[in-house]
């Protein structure tokens, strides 16, 4: 029963992540973590770091990292904000730029925290249903709102939509925030960072969690217009200002400054999610063609449910989300060539026992 006081508190269904089991005998392809390690240069950063510096606060602005970062995607540091984790930077964002009583537009099939964050803060919320092959539909956000987010490519379908298709959104929506949410960019698509020369108000926002190797460190970052990115800090410098410790600030430093073991790492990655794509099909499965580090596939007679469940008592964890429209499919990370063989075979064993 809900106390008297109960009705005076804010109350809201939280996001549930991906679980993270403490066995190390475990094929975690869950999460959609990078299966190889941060660069070299994270770590002599750990190795060198000096402890007594910890006494101090860090830098607010986190400068040198925010300089490089600029640097790397041809921007100003003005243009560049800095979270613990891109959905820290999310978060932020909902309740800078989403104070309308107009409704943001999100699809319905698209990262779970959005509602969630809209439910928290209060923020009133509309989905735009994908089309029958997970795209989205431009047309759909061409009505009154208070703003527009989505990932591109979407999550957990990684489908890719083009860069036109993402800037036919933002100019029909000039008068409200468009967030695009690049989690998944480095693996295969083309960022819509240069749109934010265009449009002041594009906010692209990435991570440091899936390409760079560093889900553990918590980094993510948005790219802007000055004046979105000084209204974004204005909100933050309201909340907490010290949010990313130093430690992690020089960690995130030196996985920017090697471009080449961040190339090779997602080449790698790209290779052997194609090479699974192939397994799965000749096996039965139906995928979309995902340009992200996971694959999402559903069997055409085997449910997800049942494959999920199979899975897990062969210690490989994957994800699948008992909901509407994707209650068949699995969201399977690529991990390394290993655990891609291991998982490849357990599915066969699978789909054998049942005679299929
Ligand atoms: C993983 C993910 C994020 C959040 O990642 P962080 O670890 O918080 O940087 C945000 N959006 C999408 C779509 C994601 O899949």
């Amino acid at each position: 029963m809900q106390s008297k006081w109960e009705e005076n508190i804010r109350t809201v269904t939280p996001y549930i992540p991906g679980e993270q089991p403490k066995g190390t005998d475990i094929i975690k392809l869950n999460t959609n973590e990078n299966p190889y390690p941060p660069c070299n240069g994270v770590k002599k950063v750990i190795r060198d770091f000096k402890t007594n510096d910890l006494r101090l606060y860090p830098d607010t602005d986190s400068t040198a990292l925010r300089n490089a970062l600029a640097e790397r995607y041809e921007v100003k540091p003005d243009q560049v904000f800095l979270g613990v984790g891109s959905d820290d930077v999310l978060s932020l964002a909902f309740l800078a730029f989403f104070a309308s009583y107009k409704p943001v537009l999100f699809p319905d099939i698209t990262y779970s925290f959005y509602d969630v964050w809209a439910d928290v803060y209060k923020i009133p919320y509309k989905t735009v249903p994908l089309d029958e092959n997970f795209r989205i539909d431009p047309n759909g956000y061409k009505q009154p709102n208070g703003g527009v987010v989505f990932p591109n490519p979407n999550a957990p379908t990684g489908v890719l939509e083009k860069i036109d298709t993402v800037e036919e959104i933002v100019s029909s929506n000039k008068d409200s925030v468009v967030i695009v949410d690049e989690a998944y960019i480095d693996f295969g698509g083309k960022s819509a960072v240069p749109l934010v020369k265009e449009y002041d108000n594009l906010l692209i926002v990435q991570t440091f969690s899936k390409s760079r190797s560093l889900a553990g460190a918590r980094i993510g970052f948005a790219i802007g217009s000055e004046r979105l990115i000084k209204h974004l800090n204005n909100v933050k410098f309201s909340v907490n200002s010290y949010t990313m410790n130093r430690l992690t600030q020089a960690c995130g430093l030196a996985a920017v400054l090697d471009e080449q073991y961040f190339s090779d790492v997602v080449s790698r990655i790209i290779t052997t999610r194609e090479r699974l794509k192939f397994a799965l099909s000749v096996m039965g499965f139906q995928l979309t063609d995902s340009k992200a580090n996971f694959v999402f596939a559903s069997h055409k007679m085997l449910s997800a449910k049942e494959i999920y469940e199979s899975l897990r008592k062969r210690k490989i964890y994957v994800r699948y989300w008992d909901k509407p429209r994707i209650g068949n499919y699995l969201r399977i990370t690529v991990g390394t060539d290993e655990q891609t063989d291991k998982l490849i075979a357990a599915l066969k064993e699978i789909l054998s026992e049942r005679g299929l």
